[in-house]
């Protein structure tokens, strides 16, 4: 079979490699599509070396069909179309104990710290799994993790139906927490200084401006109060302060964007404001259920959402794409697991 690997210093490398016959506990899956997002970026970059290794197969969202089961399986049967939680946890660290395992003090997120989707086969623990309702395509069950991460930092908001959410940064991860935030009945603006992303999210419906005039944008949309809930999204630190310009008093300031270096932040308008700052990390297995329901119910705008397939053969062009910015939201690799074999 194919496999897509990250190599050190060189990019992305498909190879031939033989698939793991599952082991008692595991499940073998046909991998059918696999999302490549800004994370599988920074590990081309290098930026994550020390958790990856020298050669890895990588890739984390992704949707495909059970291929075989090992022994002591009984959840799982040949054929089931499955989507991937990537997330292990130790369930002994304090964090897990107190009920947090998803950002367990010594997580391995699957497909950066272990092998990932993009091979035809992969073979993971049954745990891991989540099952897929027959009326969700596999090609759109890809989005089933990034639309999970939207649920949950929508969740960690706390938002209610009526309120006023402020994205800064429309990449796809914005996009998502607008349409989640947007269907469960807030008042979305996106904030985003790209003019494609813009034209994307405006198609759908969803009010998107250029963040040249903060001040001006409080005053017209929410006549000089601020919004209830910002998430700051784009990781940069003109976001930050465009997003605590935004927020009003007794707001909520989610950080979702992954912010590398430190950053400066007006702590004396957080106490002014009595500002609630938030961190929003991965998701949940609720959020995961949430991302299956509205990912069936039609919710999410997959066609718009979907710049490209490529094939597994072309899976350094999915990097390549996305890497170039520009005319783009989401690039699918094609593992080809989508149709019986
Ligand atoms: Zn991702
Ligand atoms: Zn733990």
């Amino acid at each position: 079979m194919l496999a897509a690997q990250y190599v050190r210093g060189g990019g992305i490398e498909v190879v031939e490699a033989d698939p793991r016959r599952p082991g008692p506990g595991e499940v073998q899956i046909d991998v059918a599509y696999v999302g490549i997002c800004g994370t599988d970026l920074h590990i081309l970059h290098g930026a994550m070396d020390e958790r990856v290794g020298a050669r890895a197969v990588i890739g984390h969202e992704t949707a495909g069909r059970v291929h075989a089961v090992g022994d002591g399986v009984t959840a799982w049967s040949v054929g089931d179309h499955v989507t991937v939680m990537p997330l292990e946890w130790c369930g002994t660290c304090p964090t897990c104990v107190a009920g947090h395992r998803h950002i367990c003090d010594r997580l391995n997120f699957v497909g950066i710290d272990s092998t990932g989707a993009l091979q035809e086969m992969w073979t993971l623990p049954q745990h891991l799994l989540v099952r897929l309702p027959a009326e969700l395509s596999l090609r759109d069950a890809a989005l089933v993790e990034p639309v999970a991460v939207a649920h949950h930092d929508v969740r960690r908001a706390r938002l209610e139906p009526g309120q006023r959410a402020a994205v800064v940064g429309g990449g796809p991860v914005g996009l998502l927490i607008a349409l989640v935030a947007a269907a469960q009945g807030a008042e979305v603006r996106v904030l985003e200084t790209n003019p494609f992303r813009r034209s994307v999210i405006a198609a759908l419906g969803i009010d998107v401006v250029d963040p040249v005039d903060i001040a001006a944008l409080v005053e017209e949309w929410t006549g000089g109060a601020g919004a209830e809930v910002v998430f700051e999204v784009s990781g940069a630190q003109g976001g930050l302060d465009s997003a605590v310009d935004l927020v009003r008093a007794r707001g909520r300031l989610v950080v979702v964007g992954i912010h590398a270096q430190r950053r400066e932040l007006d702590l004396k308008r957080v106490f002014w404001k009595e500002l609630e700052i938030v961190g929003a990390r991965v998701y949940e297995s609720q959020d995961f259920a949430d991302a299956v329901a509205s990912l069936a119910a039609g919710t999410i705008p997959v066609e718009a959402l979907i710049s490209k397939v490529v094939p597994l053969e072309s899976a350094a062009e999915a990097f390549e794409i996305l890497d170039l910015g520009g005319a783009v939201m989401k690039v699918l690799v094609d593992c080809g697991g989508a149709e019986p074999q």
